[in-house]
């Protein structure tokens, strides 16, 4: 037994039997050679380590999407410097013409820039697809399935939702090659993808709980119809007895009842005075004055004894007296228990919730639905805008302050919707302009691009000379004036029969509740048929379920005459041409989805497009009716040559235009990474290297 100068007996350890061994001399040399290979043991441990996370490489690539911004609109207010930040870039950097898809519709352009892929590859043609087999439309972008459950009570399947957007992201190539990717919001990402060691949050796509693109509710004294509105709203007639209003919430429709009945959530109403009122649902009461919106109420349903799900809806009280109106709006998913995955990893989006504070889940997240049909004005609307993308650029912030990514993305979309429910008041020529209107909400398009720039003006400072920025959008805006019913030009034409004159106006809740669709179509003389946003598609033998048309000549030739026919469609009030192309789909797609896709696409020209009812399948009387809607511009359906979107860079490129393919390539290139085949887009080149 050796006791060494510490008196620690070490027997064992031969490491200090060494140590008793040596003199003092030798023991000081070999304490600075112990130093010295710790010292290099903790670098090489250093570099290792971030070699084994390469996810933070030098590089870095953030990307900014604003949904539907207009190059004309954003260069005007350059010019008059009313987008300093914006203009920076144009100056210091690049502004390119950045050319869509066509059609140049949100659902398809973003898919496009998610894959470096035209339509044909990504199966993404419209917001709706339709099945042959049934003439059904139904949602483009995912399949839900129902799930299995036991005596309608234990669930042995779970329900789930499947992408039905085909090929691979360039976020995905990135994560798979160890690069860390936070992907927030872009739009046709739900459900979530994969991506490893990031983070997605899904955006445009994700339902409501009634699992729509967003039904709200309005509850009134003085409603004359209730029921489903046009476009999505649930109105219903309330009264006050003794102070009080005892009403109902809509909730999702209960799968797992026989009769699948909507379930019923009591909400009441205790007038206080004629400025106030307190709004009770399940165990929560909140005093609201008029023109208040409420905190979230999170909302529990009870699918069954052993199931419920939870969502979440703000109120707005809009009046008391004469009349009482109280407005609702569209149950999101709660995000920190959300019945299907809305981000990745799972818990992410209940992380954001805690640091941030509730936000909204919902895809399409901003209430045009109830501004289009007049139920909630203007003020109402844009608060509840402006709410939503400080909120949005809130997620943005948290998530960029953490530096833990190469890639970086986010795409808002209050600029797509402000344009949609506001080009009449910045038109003059618009059936829906209104002087007074104009006046104080004229400005309203050109304060959600000033925040844009602002929002672009916090990013810079994460933006150095190893970070490349893109701002972009999917597509520009143009006045919606004039609706065009296709269906009705296709039976006025002799291409499509009607087996009774008694028709029917559609409503979104036929779609999603399945409503009867097609009822006076006699599809034995039927030749082609209009559904989505410009969409034809010819009732082809073999295909479709009561075909008639011959594959070859005869569907060659019958498509040839369609395509004259509407282009040189003119609207006899104006003696304007509506259309401006009509495309064959092998022309504009190639790809395994081919086949899939629409037999033509029309692109309308500036102030026409295609109605609402021919998007549900409707064939109202006249074919080009005046548009006097809140919804007064759009981009869906026109012509992609007059649709383009834009491109800035901090980074300057001689490029005159690039187009929405090229983003994915772009990247790869930029992480030095190989650009799949398959991508129809090209690496943009840019004259400074980063
Ligand atoms: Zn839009």
């Amino acid at each position: 037994m050796v006791w060494n100068r510490w008196g620690r007996e070490n027997d064992s350890d031969p490491f200090f039997l060494c140590l008793a061994m040596f003199n003092r001399k030798s023991l000081l040399l070999l304490l600075i050679i112990l130093l010295l290979s710790i010292s290099v043991a903790f670098l090489f441990h250093n570099s290792s380590k971030e070699k084994s996370n390469p996810g933070l490489s030098e590089k870095k690539v953030i990307i900014l999407g604003f949904d539907g911004i207009d190059p004309d609109l954003l260069s005007g207010w350059m010019d008059e410097g009313k987008l300093p930040n914006l203009k920076d870039l144009r100056e210091n950097g690049t502004f390119l013409e950045f050319e869509t898809t066509n059609p140049p519709e949100s659902p398809v352009a973003w898919s496009s820039f998610a894959t470096g892929t035209n339509p044909g590859k990504t199966g993404i043609f419209d917001f709706l697809r339709r099945d042959p087999q049934t003439y059904m439309p139904d949602l483009a972008t995912s399949s839900f399935s129902e799930g299995k459950f036991l005596l309608r009570l234990f669930p042995i399947e779970k329900p789930s939702v499947a992408s039905n957007r085909k090929g691979t992201s360039f976020w995905q190539i990135a994560s798979q090659n160890g690069l860390k990717c936070t992907v927030l919001q872009a739009p046709v990402t739900f459900p979530p993808e994969k991506v490893q060691g990031g983070k997605l949050l899904s955006g445009l796509g994700v339902p409501d709980i009634r699992g729509t693109e967003g039904t709200f509710s309005y509850y009134a004294t003085d409603v004359v119809e209730e029921g489903d509105t046009e476009m999505g709203g649930k109105i219903t007639r309330v009264k006050v007895e003794d102070k009080k209003i005892r009403t109902i919430i809509y909730g999702p429709r209960n799968r797992l009842s026989k009769s699948r009945e909507d379930i019923l959530i009591p909400l009441e109403i205790q007038i206080m005075n004629d400025k106030q009122a307190i709004i009770k649902v399940q165990d929560r009461k909140e005093k609201l004055e008029i023109g208040q919106w409420s905190d979230w109420f999170v909302i529990k349903f009870r699918m069954n004894p052993l199931i419920k799900i939870y969502g979440m809806g703000r109120f707005y009280l809009i009046s008391i007296r004469p009349e009482f109106r109280l407005y609702l709006c569209p149950i999101n998913f709660y995000p920190k228990k959300p019945p299907l995955p809305i981000s990745y990893p799972e818990s992410f989006c209940k992380r954001l919730a805690e640091d941030i504070g509730l936000y909204k889940t919902l895809g399409w997240a901003i209430d045009t639905w109830a501004l289009s049909e007049n139920r909630i004005d203007e003020e109402i609307f844009l608060e509840d805008l402006f709410y939503t993308e400080n909120q949005r650029a809130k997620i943005m912030m948290n998530e960029l302050k953490k530096k833990d990514f190469a890639l970086f993305i986010f795409v808002f979309q209050a600029s797509d919707r402000v344009q949609h429910m506001f080009w009449r008041l910045i038109d003059k020529t618009h059936p829906a302009y209104d002087r007074e209107k104009a006046e104080k909400y004229g400005d309203a398009i050109l304060k959600v691009y000033q925040k844009m720039d602002e929002i672009v003006g916090e990013v810079i400072p994460f933006v150095d000379d190893n970070t490349t920025l893109f701002v972009i959008s999917d597509h520009g805006f143009h006045p919606f004036r004039k609706a065009l019913n296709l269906n009705t030009w296709l039976v006025k034409n002799g291409y499509m029969t009607l087996s009774s004159e008694k028709g029917k106006e559609y409503k979104l809740e036929d779609l999603f509740g399945r409503g009867e669709f097609w009822p006076n179509v006699d599809w034995q003389r039927t030749r082609a048929y209009a559904l989505g946003l410009g969409c034809i598609y010819v009732n082809l033998k073999g295909r479709e379920a009561y075909g008639v048309v011959k594959p070859g000549d005869e569907y060659k030739s019958l498509r040839e005459e369609i395509v004259a026919k509407l282009k040189n469609l003119i609207d006899p009030v104006s003696g304007k041409k509506a259309i401006l192309g009509v495309y064959k789909r092998e022309d504009i797609y190639k790809g395994d989805y081919l086949d899939e896709a629409p037999d033509l696409v029309v692109g309308f020209n500036e102030g026409y497009r295609v109605s609402w009812q021919t998007a549900l399948g409707g064939i109202p009387p006249e074919i080009i009716v005046e548009n006097k809607s809140n919804w007064s511009g759009d981009h869906c359906s026109f012509d992609p040559s007059i649709t383009q979107g834009i491109f800035l860079s901090n980074r300057k490129s001689a490029q005159g235009s690039a187009s929405i393919v090229d983003i994915a390539p772009t990247v790869l290139e930029i992480f030095n990474l190989p650009i799949p085949e398959e991508m129809d887009g090209k690496p943009i080149t840019f004259l400074t290297a980063n």
